[in-house]
């Protein structure tokens, strides 16, 4: 054992969670790793990819018996996050976005909406966290996307972008302002929209840098008319399940940096031990083996922390967001630099498309600018400690 699966074998994961991470950790690495390249070159999205982890039941592991899932610990999802995500970035974003857009709704959700909508993501469905516009980004309280209440329904208007499965989701849980609160942070309000409403439009799908096979849509809401009984809540209610969603999104893609991170640091251990110059292999000089000692503790430590915060979410935790904006800063600044570190220890190979190290780089970028960039994060971090 090194010293990452001593830190894996110490979480208590019970006999079966350690199966179904052993098994997608077989899917991620004969069945999806091998398509990675391929989806990066094409952009194209990977619904074998998809179909595999659905054959698997995945989405089942966070939705309660009673609407079709097979629930288990919020760490086993993590790790199963991570696995997919060491093997393909853009298939583990597609499925981590299905928990973070599903999880308000277990949370929040009334009987009749769990029973409408969790089966559909139990089968295997696609979700999207709909919250960004093109004017509303890191201060997501300026959304514009107006509900209007109109009888028994709710029509949408607005915009949103950069939504990942939004080109393909089976439900938006979509954020926008109730039209009777005139507040604006008070009038943030929360609805699942279905796929097929009609005023939906899919209007552009971003050609990325990185996670190049996930589909991150740009969409328009045109008089979209929505059961008010797809309301999560009541109006107003959606800043306190914005920040509940974020809570438990944050890790995940913290989880989600660490598999990209851990592909490289494993290409790169692998390369350097092969390669020679000047007769010796490259790990052998010692300014290289400072550069790994850097790695893997940094790798070490932030693992640790990734597995508190997961016994912090599972003992039922709710005040954790500081925690949770910690992990997913130095996660994903680790997995930038690791990736790019790694490229470093490639040479002139680690920049061309041969290696997947190249392809790393590019996607581990992403993990610093989503759910929060890191800027925000050290806001919120640091703000936390200002006497009030
Ligand atoms: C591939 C991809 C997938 C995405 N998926 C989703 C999704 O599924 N759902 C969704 O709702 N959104 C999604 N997003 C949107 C993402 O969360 C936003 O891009 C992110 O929150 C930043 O917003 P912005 O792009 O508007 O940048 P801006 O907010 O305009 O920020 C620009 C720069 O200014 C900095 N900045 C802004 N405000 C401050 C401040 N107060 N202090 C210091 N610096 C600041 C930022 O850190 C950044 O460096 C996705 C984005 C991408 C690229």
């Amino acid at each position: 054992m090194n010293v990452f699966d001593r830190i894996d074998a110490a979480v208590a994961f019970s006999q079966e969670e350690r199966m179904l991470i052993e098994s997608v950790r077989v899917l991620a690495r004969d069945t999806i790793a091998p398509r990675a390249e391929h989806y990066d070159r094409s952009g194209e999205f990977p619904w074998a990819n998809v179909k595999a982890i659905n054959a698997l039941g995945l989405n089942a592991m966070f939705i309660t018996e009673a609407y079709g899932g097979a629930p288990m610990s919020y760490a086993a999802y993590l790790a199963c996050v991570r696995e997919i995500a060491k093997a393909c970035a853009s298939t583990g974003g597609i499925w981590a976005t299905n928990f973070h857009a599903t999880r308000p709704l277990i949370d929040f959700g009334t009987e009749e909406q769990k029973k409408r909508f969790l089966p559909v993501m139990a089968n295997g469905g696609l979700a999207s966290l709909t919250i960004t516009e093109p004017t509303a980004g890191s201060d997501a309280t300026g959304m514009k996307t107006q509900f209007t209440p109109d009888g028994d329904h709710i029509v949408v208007n607005g915009a949103k972008t950069f939504i990942t499965n939004g080109a393909m989701a089976d439900l938006y849980l979509l954020f926008g302002k109730w039209s009777e609160i005139e507040d604006g942070k008070r009038a943030i309000s929360v609805l699942v929209l279905e796929k097929g409403t009609a005023g939906l439009k899919v209007v552009r799908e971003e050609d990325k840098m990185g996670l190049r096979a996930s589909s991150t849509a740009a969409l328009a809401f045109d008089n979209c008319r929505v059961p008010r009984a797809n309301l999560l809540g009541k109006p107003g209610d959606g800043l306190r399940t914005l920040l509940a969603a974020l809570n438990t999104s944050r890790p995940s893609i913290a989880a989600h940096a660490l598999g990209i991170a851990r592909a490289a640091f494993e290409d790169a251990v692998a390369y350097i031990n092969e390669r020679k110059q000047s007769g010796r292999r490259i790990v052998e000089f010692q300014g290289i083996q400072f550069m790994l000692a850097d790695m893997a503790t940094d790798l070490a430590q932030c693992e640790a922390w990734l597995w508190h915060v997961a016994r912090l979410v599972d003992g039922g935790a709710t005040d954790f967001g500081i925690e949770a904006s910690m992990l997913k800063l130095k996660a994903s600044d680790l997995a930038m630099r690791i990736a790019t570190d790694a490229v470093q220890l490639h040479g002139g190979y680690g920049y061309c498309k041969d290696y997947r190290v190249e392809r790393l780089m590019r996607d581990a970028k992403i993990t610093q600018i989503w759910e929060g960039t890191n800027q925000i994060h050290r806001q919120l971090i640091g703000r936390s400690f200002v006497k009030k």
